[in-house]
């Protein structure tokens, strides 16, 4: 039986290993698809502390996991298919095969939101994509004009990021000003490839029939007129939604899908913790992820002590 799993591999998942490791808990994180999480879709990370010149993503979620691995977590390559808390010791089963443990933590992070319209399914991995740094090196985007939807910091990183590859890319948001922090906002507004598109949003992309893009139909949402603008790629970077269907019925969450916690990162099920980008609706950095990564460590720390 496992002192601990971890379910997830990202900011959260990774620091929550590297202290139960330390305090000797012997954890077993088990990945999800997305070993290292979503960071390590993400170019050059320069808000975390300590890395003044920043650090790639995936170069930082390798360090974490060596570290993790240097205090003796188990890293193991598996995705959860299902949980069942109201058994103790509790009973994860990953990868067809059962684990069970006298406590979890819930690290799954969030996926990325998608615009909901029929098009974008039949064109994702097919123009559309959620990945600038995982897509758009791709031939079919070289020197082509590119469109990316959002207003926040990720859209604004996409963008900027594809500037070294595209024509010009077109950043279309819903509102007039974007969400973004001052800087990205400052830097992708400042950029000379960048062009907005103010108060508008993605109505359809074109054209599924030829199997690739072609041009986004943009609506503009105060005038309500629409028009066509040709592009190669759709980058949609519009947020994204917590990965915790999984656990529906199991433990609480909230009505957009967040793991209900408090006492820290206790669940509603005692024994169960959550932290990172499934719980926390309000910051989604790397460095909070890992903070209530560390946060949930100490908790299954005590609770380990406490119920041994
Ligand atoms: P976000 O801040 O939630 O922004 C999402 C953007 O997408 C918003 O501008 C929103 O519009 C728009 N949007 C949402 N749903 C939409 C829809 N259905 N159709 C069209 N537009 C839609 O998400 P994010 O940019 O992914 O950032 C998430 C968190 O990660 C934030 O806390 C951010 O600071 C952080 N982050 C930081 C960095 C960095 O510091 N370098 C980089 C990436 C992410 P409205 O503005 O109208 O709501």
């Amino acid at each position: 039986m496992e002192n601990v799993v971890i379910i997830g591999s990202g900011c959260a998942g990774l620091t929550a290993a590297i202290y139960t490791a330390r305090a000797n808990l012997n954890p077993l994180v088990l990945t999800g698809v997305s070993p290292g999480g979503l960071l390590t879709t993400t170019s050059i990370v320069e808000n975390y502390p300590g890395f003044p010149d920043g650090i790639d993503g995936f170069e930082l979620m390798s360090r974490l996991q060596r570290q993790a691995e240097k205090f003796g977590a188990r890293i193991q390559f598996a995705t959860v298919e299902s949980v069942d808390f109201s058994k103790r010791p509790f009973w994860i089963t990953a990868d067809g095969q059962l684990v069970v443990s006298k406590s979890v933590v819930i690290a799954s992070g969030a996926g990325h939101r998608r615009l909901g319209i029929e098009s974008e399914s039949r064109l994702e991995k097919k123009g559309v994509t959620y990945c600038a740094t995982c897509d758009g090196a791709l031939p079919v985007f070289r020197n082509q004009p590119l469109v990316v939807v959002g207003g926040g910091d990720s859209a604004c990183e996409e963008a900027l990021y594809l500037t070294r590859f595209a024509a010009v890319v077109h950043l279309v948001h819903r509102r007039d000003a974007l969400r973004a922090s001052k800087i990205m906002a400052e830097r992708a507004l400042n950029h000379p490839k960048i062009k907005p598109v103010w108060n508008s949003v993605v109505a359809d992309i074109l054209d599924p029939l030829q199997e690739k893009v072609t041009g986004v139909r943009l609506k503009n949402v105060r005038s309500g007129q629409e028009q066509i603008l040709p592009c190669a790629g759709v980058f949609i970077a519009i947020g994204h939604t917590p990965n915790t269907d999984l656990f529906r019925g199991q433990i609480e969450l909230d009505e957009q899908g967040y793991v209900r916690t408090s006492q820290g990162s206790q669940t509603a099920v005692p024994g169960v913790f959550a932290a990172g980008d499934c719980v926390d609706r309000a910051y989604r950095q790397a460095i909070t992820a890992a903070g209530l990564g560390c946060a949930a460590a100490i908790d299954v720390e005590r609770y380990l002590a406490a119920s041994s």
